[in-house]
């Protein structure tokens, strides 16, 4: 192994030593207990495509159209994650075309500080938002998807990067909440541009 990215780290070999400090010792990590770190699995070159990277006619996102759009203007839309969430809102924020943040045209590219301003501002006006995360992964899907994610105020615990963990293990909101908060922040977004949608959960 000679890659100046790996050579320093176990891979293959022993359980990754774990002496307490870090992410689990913070205040805002929402797990208890003894942990341990996982063996560290060798690299799998080349990487298995992502959802939509083969084939565009593949990609999950092109396919379902406005299915789970919450809103949508000519060239991107506000989709829900799925279902009910946890914290007020979990919705991502994607292009109408087939583009990952690389390859994505240079109007649409300068159209993302904007659309992510709107976005953050219509998730804190529903209220009860101290703040509002957001992520680009992309590791699942090559459609370029910005995650949004509002954390409740006054929920210190949650401040920070585990808020996703916080809720994956919360207990989800009624569906009818979970739809009329998403519902306010599409009506935010159409009063600037674009048309509210009714979207469907999977
Ligand atoms: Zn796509």
């Amino acid at each position: 192994m000679t890659d100046r990215f790996l050579t320093h780290l176990p891979i293959g070999g022993p359980a990754v030593p774990f002496d307490g400090d870090g992410i689990p010792g913070w205040d805002t990590f929402p797990f208890d207990g003894d942990l341990a770190v996982k063996s560290l699995d060798p690299p799998v070159l080349p990487e298995p495509p992502r959802n939509g990277d083969d084939d565009p006619a593949s990609c999950s996102v092109c396919r379902d159209g406005l299915s789970r759009a919450v809103w949508a203007d000519e060239h991107w839309m506000l989709r829900h994650s799925g279902g009910p969430t946890a914290i007020p809102v979990v919705v991502l924020l994607c292009p109408i075309g087939h583009y990952d943040l690389s390859d994505l045209p240079p109007e649409r590219a300068a159209e993302i500080g904007p659309m992510m301003q709107r976005v953050e501002r219509a998730i804190m006006s529903v209220g009860g938002i101290a703040r509002v995360h957001t992520q680009k992964i992309g590791d699942g899907a090559a459609h370029l998807h910005l995650w949004f994610m509002g954390r409740p105020a006054g929920l210190t615990q949650l401040r920070g990067s585990c808020l996703t963990l916080w809720d994956d293990v919360l207990p989800k909101q009624d569906e009818a909440q979970w739809r009329a908060v998403l519902a306010e922040v599409a009506a935010a977004l159409a009063a600037d541009g674009g048309t509210a949608h009714q979207s469907t959960a999977d």
